[in-house]
Parts: structure tokens; sequence; C-alpha cells
């Protein structure tokens, strides 16, 4: 069955999967979502049998339906292979009374490597495709993790073009060095004197200055969104749901058929969307666990119905979910709304005019599905500590989160059912912040402070941290956002006058 994509907030027409990729999100300012959601083909016990990229096929062929079978595999063998640190691509280790999904074997060791080492792939085939040829160039702000797994990922893949910018002041010491030691004549990382909001916007004008993208088409360029709303993005997600309820099936953990709890530590809302699909797709899944940080948003949102962003902005020790706009979001509100674009449409204008909107009492009630809890710092450190003291797995503060939460949760509700914790980052990426939980000294400089992590938890330190010891730097600009546009005619090569 053809599944087309079309937008959350106007009647457009539905376009395939991989022009959908190609142009990452509709002019109208929506997401793009498929015409219906459809249903896995193989049973779980049918998929237990099969590795990661056998069951990464099961699933994305579904929803990629205009990749041909060759084109898809090849996609999923040049993504899911030796980058990653482990034959099984994504473990499941128990502690406690759950098991931990590691989402964060890959290059960059934090679980965006999931979607970002494909979509390189799935970009310059969906070009292919549909003949345009062009060079595609991808802009991307970033305040830590997306930058740099969107640079592994595209760093080499030939007929793409990356460029980075990053608030010079405005990230970890380790996130800045993994990027400025990027290798690969198609990337670029520049510092911005400004915030991650500048980089953002001035990235955002790029990408619709008309000058620019006109003397880019003149020399067989186009720009491109690595950006979490790219279904790109969300479907290689799907995947690991799948997988992991086929690996408690095989381990005798439950039977087929059988529900299995998720527990999703979300910023962007694009994960835990993806474990909305996979239900909708058939999977067992019983509740989906929203776990919020000290920006609780989408917990007061699913608490009350209300979403308001209009409150004070907290910095945390779990960075990558400090968000008040939670953009995948939009996608639920239009699957709640009777997939209706005029409805999501209106509560988005809300969300921009206002700063908030409430939905119905009817689109409430299916939500159903979702459980919704937070965990603020303290919390959230007592849960590193916990863990640890159960069984000596030491776990990132993001992760910690949704631990924190589905502990209350499983008190308070007494629900049984086998859970599922997403692990989103390796604790060597958020080393201070773990190692002040467990009350060890932090004085010590980064590589050396890694070292000492890897002493407690009894683990290898990554590759991904190890390397960037004798690693040069190969980027060191630095500019200003007015300067931005030129940096990128610069790079691109682009000699036109301006
Ligand atoms: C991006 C990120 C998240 C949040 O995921 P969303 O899809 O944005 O909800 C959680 N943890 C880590 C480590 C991340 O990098």
């Amino acid at each position: 069955m053809e599944i087309l994509y079309k937008s959350t907030r106007s009647d457009s027409t539905p376009i395939t999967a991989s022009q959908a990729i190609l142009r990452g999100f509709p002019e109208d300012g929506g997401l793009y979502v498929p015409t219906s959601v459809p249903k896995l083909e193989c049973t779980p016990a049918q998929l237990a049998k099969m590795d990661y990229r056998g069951v990464a096929y099961e699933v994305m062929r579904l929803l990629l339906s205009d990749y041909t079978e060759e084109e898809l595999k090849k996609c999923i063998e040049s993504a899911y292979d030796s980058k990653f640190d482990t034959e099984e691509i994504v473990p499941l280790r128990k502690s406690g009374n759950a098991w931990y999904l590691e989402l964060f074997h890959g290059p960059t060791i934090a679980f965006k490597d999931m979607a970002l080492s494909i979509l390189p792939h799935l970009m310059t085939t969906a070009a292919a495709k549909n003949g345009s040829g062009a060079e595609i160039v991808i802009l991307t702000a970033t305040s830590g993790d997306t930058g740099k797994a969107a640079l592994a990922g595209f760093a080499g893949v030939e007929g793409t073009k990356i460029m980075v910018f990053y608030p010079k002041h405005g990230v970890s010491s380790i996130q800045e060095r993994q990027m400025v030691t990027t290798v690969g004549a198609n990337t670029r990382v520049i510092g911005i004197n400004g915030n991650f909001d500048d980089a953002q916007t001035s990235v955002k004008n790029l990408f619709t200055d008309k000058a620019l993208v006109e003397e880019m088409a003149r020399h067989g360029m186009q720009f491109s969104s690595a950006n979490s709303i790219n279904i790109g993005r969300l479907t290689p997600q799907i995947v690991y749901y799948v997988y992991a309820y086929t690996r408690l099936l095989a381990d005798g953990v439950i039977e087929e058929g059988d529900p299995v709890n998720f527990v999703v530590p979300t910023g962007n809302f694009g994960n835990i969307l993806a474990a909305y699909y996979a239900k909708r797709m058939g999977l067992p899944i019983g509740k989906l666990i929203c776990a919020s940080n000290s920006n609780k948003v989408l917990f007061d949102f699913f608490t009350t119905g209300e979403y308001d962003k209009n409150r004070e902005f907290v910095l945390t020790s779990s960075p990558s979910m400090d968000i008040l706009i939670s953009s995948n979001l939009e996608r639920l509100i239009y699957h709640i709304g009777g997939d209706d674009p005029a409805v999501c449409a209106a509560f988005m204008k809300d969300l921009k005019e206002k700063g908030r909107y409430t939905i119905t009492e009817h689109m409430r009630e299916q939500l159903g599905d979702f459980v919704s809890g937070y965990a603020d710092e303290e919390q959230t450190a007592q849960e590193i500590r916990t863990v640890y003291m159960g069984d000596g797995y030491v776990i990132d503060p993001h992760t910690a989160v949704a631990s924190s939460v589905y502990r209350r949760y499983r008190s308070e509700t007494s629900d049984g059912t086998p859970a599922v914790i997403d692990s989103t980052a390796s604790p060597f990426k958020f080393e201070g912040s773990v190692m002040a939980a467990l009350g060890k000294d932090t004085s010590l400089p980064d590589l050396e402070l890694a070292d000492k992590l890897s002493e407690v938890a009894g683990v290898p330190v990554p590759k991904a941290v190890s390397d960037l010891k004798d690693a040069p730097i190969l980027h060191d600009i630095v500019c200003d956002r007015t300067q931005m546009k030129e940096e990128v005619r610069r790079f691109l090569g682009l000699t036109d006058q301006a």
C-alpha cells in the first residue's frame, strides 16, 4: 500500500515519502503526516528472529513505501554498521524493575544517532529518485547534541554538504570539542557570537532567503533540513520500539500479544511520537509514559489539556530536554483532532500568537494511552544514585528523569506491566552531572573525569570520547550572526555578486 504525506495545517496535494524527506517541512509551516498509518505485516514472533537491520526494513518499508527494497536495504546497511559499538545496535539492559533500551551506542553516544545515521542516505536516495540531481546542503543550528550527530551522519556522504552553527559560549566543552574536530571535506562548523535562538533564527532566515536559494539552484544545490521534524528522522525511531518488544519476546519475558509500557525522556516530542506510531501500527504497547524535567510544559499539558509555553525557562542537567515548544506534539494534536488540518492550524495559530492553547474534552479523551510525570533536579540526581546503588549501573541525567518518573508511576499504580525505559545518552556525555550525583570529585579536566567514570561504572570509555584526546581542531571560525550568509556562500564556493 502506498503511504503518502500531507501537511498538518492545510489540505494540499499529498506527496511521496521521499519527497517529504527531501523537502523537510511543508511551506505552510506545518509538519508532514502520513495519510494513513500502516499495520505491521510480520508478527512479533517473526520479527524476533531478525536482527536490527531486518526489523528496520520490515518497519520502514511500510512508511517509506516509495523506496524500493534495494534502495531501503542499502540505506539501512550503510547506517547500522560498525559505526555502532555493538552488534545488537540497541542493547536492552535490565536493572531493578525495568529494562533500559540503550540508544546511545552510535558515533556521538546519544540517541540522535539512531535517526541521523540513516537520514543522509534516505535523503541522497530521495534526491536521486526525484531526479533533482542537486547537491543537498544541510544547515543546522544546534544547542549541542544534534549538531554533532548530524555532522557524523553527513560527513563524507557524497552529494551532500553540511554546515553547523553553534553558540560559541553556549555548549559544553565536550560537545564543542566533538564538533570542531569533525573530519570531512563536506563539513563546516562555525561558532556564533550569540545564543542558540540567534543561531536558530538566522538559519531559518537563510532557508527562505530567495536570492541565496536561487543562486544555489544555479550552481546545482538545494537546502534541506536535518531537524527532528523530518519524517526521515521520525520513521527510523519507530524501529527500536518494535525491536525492543521482539527482544523481550525472544528472551521469554513476555508472550506474543502481551503489552509493554515505554517510558520516554521527552523534549521535542519526537521520540515518544515514534512510540505512538508504533502502537498505531499494531505493536502491543500499554502505556506511553512521557517524562519531563523541570521544564514540565508537557506534564502540564497532559494533566490539564492546556499547552502553555509562557513560563520561565529552566536550565537543567538534562539540557536536551530543556525545551518549551515541543514541535512534534503538533502531529499528535492533528491526529487527536480527527486528522483535521483546520483544527490543528487553529491551535498552532494560538500557540504562535498567545503562546498557549487548550484542546477540547473530546481530544483529551483520546490521550488515554499517555501517562505523564516529571522529575526535578534533586529527583534526577537521586535516581542516578538509586540505580547505581542497586546493581552498579550508571545512567545519564536524561535517562534518570525517565527512570525516576517510572519509579513513582510503578509505586503509585502498582502497574506491573514490563516496562522499557529509553536510555537516550551515554553517561560519559554528561559525566560532570553524573559524577556529581554520585558524590565524586568533579574538578578534573573532561578526559580525566571520563577515566574516573569508567572506573566507577565498570565500562570502558566510549571511543567517541577517548578519540577526542588527540583529535586536532579542524574548525575555528567564529562569526557574528550578520555574517552567517557570507560564511554559507564561502563554504559553498558561490562567487556571484551578492
Ligand atoms: C534529543 C534528546 C532527548 C529528547 O528527545 P525528543 O525526541 O526531543 O523528545 C532526550 N534525551 C537526549 C539525550 C536527547 O539528545
